[in-house]
């Protein structure tokens, strides 16, 4: 039986796993931590378990059973329609009251992005991302996007890959005017083509209908050891506390060479995460995240899961309001907030800036207590540099794993995979592709 080595047990890397298995194969992950989810856990603070940032999966039917496999159905709550993605944004100029944002400062651009519905595409190469926001959306909507993003990443959008506009906010956050608004225009099929990032194929359908998006439920968090026995009991050979490394590009467990072991491989985690070296050669910022217990007693309800945070003069970059999407009820969450902050490496700012943005953004409310997450993650910034140092080294993997095959399904802000259906669809692609080599 051919053996194939996958890398990372996010759950991409489990999805991927399970798929090849009812393919016929032999599977081994490896993970370098002691439980599987990579960076979907939850995180105790002081007021109660969180999720580390904010999770929806969307996914397929044949992903949803592949993943309820894994962590038992009852363990997903699942929305479908527009209610998958409820989110807001701040600027300036517009606030939060309404489920998209509602662009007053450019109260022309729901008409601009008519006018491109109307209008034939144009499919053109594009180098950089602001040629593509052009391309997109036009002078005007290149004028509104572009010092979004720059605030973002804290780069200059020239020198931005094109599929930069995919991470982490999408570009529904953009593109509409009013809640009515908002839901009409996302009726129109064309809308899916130009907010779309070609990997939203995966899961296959459209963006705004007929989704379905699998959050996971309280009981998840204390379900790691189920899950390593539900893998195991699938037959699935599960290698925790195994740390693969890239040494002159070729994939290491331990002394032993990967390729030497197995027939094929998926690797579902980031590169940077295998190389050090690698990681900091890349351009980077780091994303910390901070926790608040709040009084609501004073400011009205707010339906948005997240919101995110647009305005230049501000640090935070995304506010996650737990309470929104808390189907459970679960008591503690109505009183917590995560705020998420994207910063240049080492220059966290300080808690108390955090939450007085926080009370700024979501007026009545006040913060009660703090917490900081300890660790900032360091996330690649999707610049054209790191595409072309990452592409090297693709290429360099590749060549030392000779004619076997090997796939990349991990994250990548420069090519726009991010978000958990990018990588849950390319890992589950990568198990379709591998099984009919291996065949
Ligand atoms: C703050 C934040 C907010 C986010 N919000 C959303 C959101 O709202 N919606 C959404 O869909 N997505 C969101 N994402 C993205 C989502 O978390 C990722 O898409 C998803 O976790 C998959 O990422 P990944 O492929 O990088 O795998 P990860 O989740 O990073 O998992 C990789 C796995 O590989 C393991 N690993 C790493 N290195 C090695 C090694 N050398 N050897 C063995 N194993 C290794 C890791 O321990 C981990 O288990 C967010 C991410 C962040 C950081």
């Amino acid at each position: 039986m051919a053996k194939v080595a996958i890398i990372g047990a996010s759950v991409a890397g489990l999805t991927a796993a399970v798929k090849l298995k009812q393919l016929g194969l032999d599977v081994t992950i490896f993970e370098k931590k002691r439980s599987v989810g990579g960076l979907f856990s939850k995180i105790d603070t002081p007021f109660g378990l969180c999720e580390l940032g904010m999770h929806v999966l969307y996914v397929t039917n044949e992903q949803h059973k592949l993943l309820a496999d894994i962590f038992g159905k009852e363990n997903f709550i699942e929305q479908k329609g527009v209610n998958t993605d409820i989110g807001g944004c701040f600027n300036r100029t517009l606030f939060v009251d309404s489920i998209y944002p509602d662009l007053r400062g450019n109260s022309s651009l729901h008409v601009i992005m008519q006018d491109l519905l109307d209008s034939e595409k144009r499919i053109e190469n594009v180098s950089n991302c602001l040629s593509e926001l052009h391309q997109r959306f036009g002078q005007t909507g290149a004028d509104v996007i572009s010092p979004i993003l720059e605030k973002l990443w804290k780069f200059p959008v020239e020198n931005l890959t094109p599929e930069s506009i995919h991470c982490y906010f999408d570009l529904r956050r953009l593109v509409v005017a009013d809640k009515t608004r908002s839901d009409e225009m996302k009726k129109d099929p064309r809308l899916n083509e130009l907010v779309a990032n070609p990997l939203q194929l995966q899961p296959a359908g459209e963006v705004f209908n007929g989704r379905k998006a699998l959050f996971f439920s309280s009981r998840s968090m204390i379900i790691t050891e189920d899950v390593a026995k539900s893998i195991s009991g699938l037959g699935i050979n599960l290698v925790l506390n195994s740390d693969i490394k890239l040494f002159n590009s070729s994939l290491y467990n331990g002394s032993e060479l990967i390729k030497d072991n197995f027939d094929a491989c998926i690797i579902a985690s980031p590169l940077n995460t295998l190389q050090q070296d690698l990681a900091d050669a890349l351009d980077n910022v780091e994303l910390s995240i901070f926790y608040f217990k709040v009084d609501r007693s004073h400011c009205r309800p707010i339906d948005d899961y997240y919101i995110v945070c647009h305005d230049p003069h501000l640090h935070s970059t995304r506010i996650v309001n737990y309470s929104a999407y808390n189907f459970e009820k679960l008591k503690h969450l109505n009183d917590i907030i995560a705020v998420e902050v994207i910063h240049p490496v080492h220059h966290k700012p300080d808690s108390a800036i955090i939450s007085n943005e926080l009370m700024l953004v979501i007026s009545g409310m006040t913060v009660i207590d703090s917490y900081e997450l300890p660790l900032s993650l360091k996330v690649p910034i999707p610049s054209l540099t790191n595409a072309r140092l990452l592409d090297l080294e693709v290429s360099a993997i590749r060549k030392n794993f000779e004619d076997k095959p090997l796939f990349f399904a991990g994250m990548r802000t420069d090519k726009g995979v991010f978000f958990s259906h990018h990588t849950i669809g390319a890992a589950y692609d990568a198990a379709l592709e591998c099984a009919s080599k291996l065949s």
